[in-house]
């Protein structure tokens, strides 16, 4: 072999963030913050079920799993019968709802990897019993009640006939009743009232035929936060453990810390003349007397284009505007060359780091501050940073 390639074999050594200067930092003490104040937020007797999906919230589903099953949570949620196989595969044992009804076809891939489905379609619960028992032995599963969002579920006024209608089946086994709320982050309860009231009847509906509900749980974080009388047995934590509030109705409840940030160094650096375009189409030029800094991270890894020109990054605790279009592996900002008493020149070299989320001395950009220039959410940031980008887990 040649001498370069013996080397590119041994690159798996090295860490992300010297294979490409674009890198997520997953802070695991900021996990095991979070979930010790929802443990201290929470009675005794609640437990907390840790919402890992979509490679938990970006944040790497297996890391994740490890550390809130070790901080506080007796099981994990995901949404498809992939991610629950993936935590299998990575050696994690604990109890694991797929909170969505998967396909009839992936039944007998879900049982051998005993996840937990969600169900609410009779079809899938015969066919559940059905290969359940011909592996003699019933499968649990969790009863998803559809209290107002309209989305998944058995209607709430039909949950307790469907209930009764497949308990002849001796595969199947009701391990759990749960319902989810479209309204727990709006700051009017009214709704949120209405879906609650629609579960607690669906329950003693369920109670009163004879049949027990098992672990019975409807909040996710927002409902965690906000509504002890939603708690039940379990409760669903998912943007919260990563150190996000889910709305302002949330902000600051308990205390939180965020356990992303985004990284990149600066790995092309040039003065470009007054009036000369930077980045395609030409969306911004050099007022002069300016550098122009690259770093290699773009709309690829998260970093949406509708942003180009509209977001700041910080280097060296220094507010710098991003300049020209946000490309898909790259994107510039602007140094200004010219100083005042006000704002003194900022001095930046090849290699310098550049936060695009997280701190910087006294700086701060929130995943909150980039969702919101875009119209969206917290939730939706997280998730894309974890796509593409490497993750470095630091203590
Ligand atoms: C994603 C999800 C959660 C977690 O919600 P957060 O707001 O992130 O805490 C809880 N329950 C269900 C059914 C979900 O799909």
């Amino acid at each position: 072999m040649e001498p370069s390639h013996r080397h590119a074999a041994a690159t798996t050594d090295l860490v992300a963030s010297d294979r490409r200067w674009a890198w997520v930092e997953i802070n695991r003490e900021a996990i095991r913050h979070n979930l010790k104040r929802f443990r201290r937020h929470l009675g005794p007797d609640v437990r907390i079920m840790a919402i890992v999906k979509a490679d938990a919230y970006g944040h790497g589903a297996e890391e994740v799993a490890r550390i809130a099953l070790t901080t506080g949570a007796t099981c994990l949620g995901v949404a498809s019968v992939d991610e629950g196989v993936r935590l299998r595969l990575a050696g994690i044992g604990a109890p694991i709802l797929v909170l969505t009804e998967p396909p009839i076809q992936a039944i007998e891939l879900l049982l051998h990897h005993q996840l937990i489905p969600a169900v609410y379609n009779r079809a899938f619960a015969l066919a559940l019993g059905e290969m359940a028992d011909a592996n003699g032995r019933p499968a649990p599963f969790h009863l998803k009640i559809d209290t107002g969002m309209n989305r998944v579920g058995i209607h709430h006024s039909d949950a307790a006939d469907f209930l009764r209608q497949i308990s002849f089946h001796r595969g199947l086994e009701l391990q759990g009743t749960f319902t989810h709320f479209a309204t727990a982050d709006e700051v009017d309860t009214y709704e949120f009232g209405r879906q609650l009231e629609r579960f607690s009847v669906a329950l003693e509906t369920i109670r009163y035929m004879g049949m027990n509900p098992g672990i019975v749980h409807a909040a996710n974080t927002s409902a965690a936060l906000r509504y002890r009388q939603a708690h039940f047995d379990m409760v669903r934590v998912g943007i919260g453990m990563y150190g996000l509030y889910p709305s302002r109705a949330a902000q600051g409840l308990i205390e939180l810390h965020p356990a992303m940030s985004v990284h990149a160094r600066v790995n092309c650096l040039k003065a470009v003349p007054m009036g000369e375009g930077v980045s395609y189409s030409f969306t911004y030029r050099s007022p002069g007397n300016v550098q122009i800094a690259t770093i290699p991270l773009g709309y690829g890894d998260g970093l949406s284009r509708v942003l180009s020109n509209h977001m700041e990054v910080l280097c060296k605790g220094r507010r710098l505007p991003q300049v020209g279009t946000i490309c898909m592996d790259m994107t510039m900002f602007e140094i200004n060359q010219r100083q005042s008493l006000k704002t003194p020149r900022v001095d930046v070299q090849l290699g310098d780091e550049v936060v695009i989320v997280g701190n910087s001395g006294q700086e701060r950009i929130a995943l909150d501050d980039l969702a919101r220039s875009l119209g969206t959410i917290n939730y939706e940031l997280a998730c894309r940073f974890g796509l593409r980008l490497e993750r470095v887990y630091t203590e």
